[in-house]
């Protein structure tokens, strides 16, 4: 056989690459195991045939089974699905790993969906009200009209204001939402001046939260204690249906969360989110003295059932079967869209991530656990459960044997945007190895590594009892302007080059962690953390 002298350039060249890696770092970073991850994933679909397999699974969690709010029917559905399709890869240890919700500082959390929704303005004169019920609210029993009233409460100065004029009323209880002319593009990757702001921060300082607003007024604990008073306030006048909308969900958009859960649930007012647009015209006229009646028929039905679920599945460890690494994602969502950008696209990509490694038989030291949490959209319950089970309940911050052997968790909860870099979460101790790994990814992300923490999302279970927790710097296309929590945020929305991308990425950092010689460097222990009444994250969940 004669051997072309190209060839034989060509291997030395790439055993000379990865020797150079890894003398110079102290980081093995397998360039033959990336290429065929490169191949398994981009070879799966797409390109004008088949879809990618990524975006075959996130159309399930979409499309077919979203949307997935947490112990709703189509939430144990899609749990079921998945654990299907995974037990299809030939994963180990599949399965629905059970939680209770009984007990959730912010109330239990039942099943609920919405099986009927109408919604239109009847007088001065006929529109139809683009909108959605607000999570665990009560139906109409029947199609319900009314006068519309503007009332909103936003200070306790509120209340006193609107005593005695909302009873057998519809109020609209937000403030009129300003809707400027939208001169910026909805969607937009970072620039390369961004992102080398981020990498140049030297201290971590907090992340700007979606959603958040700027200069928060009130803490989220204080904003569900005013919510609850004005719930109380509403029963207690007799308003029949409550009416909101933010400045954000303009041009059909609409935006939501849930009410409260603390108390009887069935007994919550019927409450709609609706488009800014639909709002202002309504509030217009209000203003101007003209009467308005509203018509809203609206069919919810709660189920008792409260406890809930992680799904987990797993690739054994060969060397090292007991030492872990974990990738994962939120498999909940609200219930506007079909929750495909948040977060059915860090589920389908972390489902990918197994799938891939699963295909190629690598043979990895540590075994790598998928988990895929619920209850994230209500207050990070689900993966916080899952560490307090297997690693250390923060409240006295009692690691245990599983917590010793865990390496780290990588998660992937903002939105559709590839890969543009992570987040240390302060622990500077992993630059070094991040910067390895990314070497080696050039082709495919600049892999900036900011010192910067990121919250809001399920990583910080883990960072909150010093396990190491990452989460990715993704770029933010039209995540903050559209679909974040809104009812367009479906399959439509999600970008698949990038989904591609970020499976690529995470399956190698996964591959990496769980054959590199030692377990990733972790932050201190941080001391117990006792819980604070109606315990909310820092941030509003992602
Ligand atoms: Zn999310």
């Amino acid at each position: 056989m004669t051997v072309k002298p190209g060839l034989v350039a060509s291997v030395s060249l790439v055993l000379g690459l990865s020797a150079l890696v890894s003398a110079q770092q102290s980081e093995h970073v397998d360039l033959n195991v990336l290429h065929r991850i490169k191949t398994a994933e981009l070879g799966s679909g797409g390109r004008g045939g088949p879809p990618a397999k990524v975006m075959d699974t996130l159309w399930n969690l979409t499309d077919r089974y979203g949307p997935r709010l947490t112990n709703s029917s189509q939430f144990r559905a899609a749990g079921d699905w998945a654990v299907g399709q995974l037990k299809e890869w030939g994963l180990s240890n599949v399965a629905l790993e059970k939680w209770s919700t009984a007990e959730l500082p912010t109330g239990p959390i039942p099943g609920w969906q919405v099986t009927g929704y109408s919604g239109a303005m009847v007088e001065p004169s006929w529109m139809p009200i683009i909108g959605m019920p607000v999570a665990w609210t009560a139906g109409t029993n029947g199609p319900l009209t009314a006068v519309a009233v503007l009332a909103p409460i936003a200070t306790a100065a509120d209340f006193e204001k609107f005593k005695g004029k909302l009873k057998g009323k519809i109020v609209l209880t937000s403030a009129i939402p300003d809707l400027p002319l939208p001169v910026t593009a909805p969607a937009s990757r970072y620039t390369p001046e961004q992102l080398n702001d981020m990498a140049a921060e030297l201290i971590p300082v907090p992340a700007r939260n979606l959603g958040a607003p700027a200069t928060p007024v009130l803490t989220p604990a204080e904003r569900r204690e005013f919510a609850e008073k004005q719930r109380k306030f509403l029963i207690d006048e007799g308003a029949l249906l409550t009416v909101q909308a933010t400045a954000r969900g303009e041009t059909g958009l609409l935006f939501g969360g849930g009410a409260s859960r603390t108390g009887d649930v069935t007994h919550n007012l019927p409450q709609v989110s609706i488009t800014a647009e639909n709002y202002t015209r309504i509030a217009r006229l209000l203003q101007h003295e003209v009467p308005v009646q509203l018509s809203f028929d609206i069919k919810t039905e709660f189920t008792p059932n409260t406890e809930s679920f992680n799904v987990v599945a797993e690739i054994p460890g060969a060397a090292k079967p007991q030492e872990v690494v974990m990738v994962g994602a939120h498999f909940d969502s609200w219930h506007y869209g079909t929750g495909a950008t948040d977060n059915a696209a860090g589920s389908a990509v972390a489902m990918e991530v197994m799938r891939i490694l699963k295909s190629l038989n690598l043979k990895m030291d540590r075994t790598v656990r998928l988990g895929l949490w619920s209850g994230e959209e209500e207050g990070l319950y689900g993966s916080a459960a899952y560490v307090k089970a297997h690693f250390a309940d923060p409240a006295v911050m009692k690691p245990t044997a599983e917590h010793a052997n865990l390496s780290g968790y990588f998660n992937i909860d903002n939105g559709t945007g590839r890969i543009r870099g992570v987040y240390l979460q302060g622990n500077e101790m992993m630059r070094p190895v991040f910067e390895q790994w990314f070497a080696a990814l050039k082709d495919l992300t600049p892999g900036i590594i900011t010192i910067r923490n990121t919250t809001g999302t399920d990583h910080l279970s883990f960072d909150a009892v010093g396990l190491p927790g990452f989460q990715f710097v993704q770029d933010p296309l039209d995540y903050d302007s559209r679909t974040h929590h809104s009812n367009m945020d479906v399959y439509d929305r999600v970008q698949a080059a990038d989904l591609e991308q970020m499976a690529i990425v995470e399956a190698m950092f996964v591959y990496n962690a769980a054959t590199r010689t030692d377990k990733l460097p972790r932050k201190e222990l941080p001391a117990p953390t006792p819980p604070t009444p109606a315990a909310t994250p820092a941030a509003a969940p992602k």
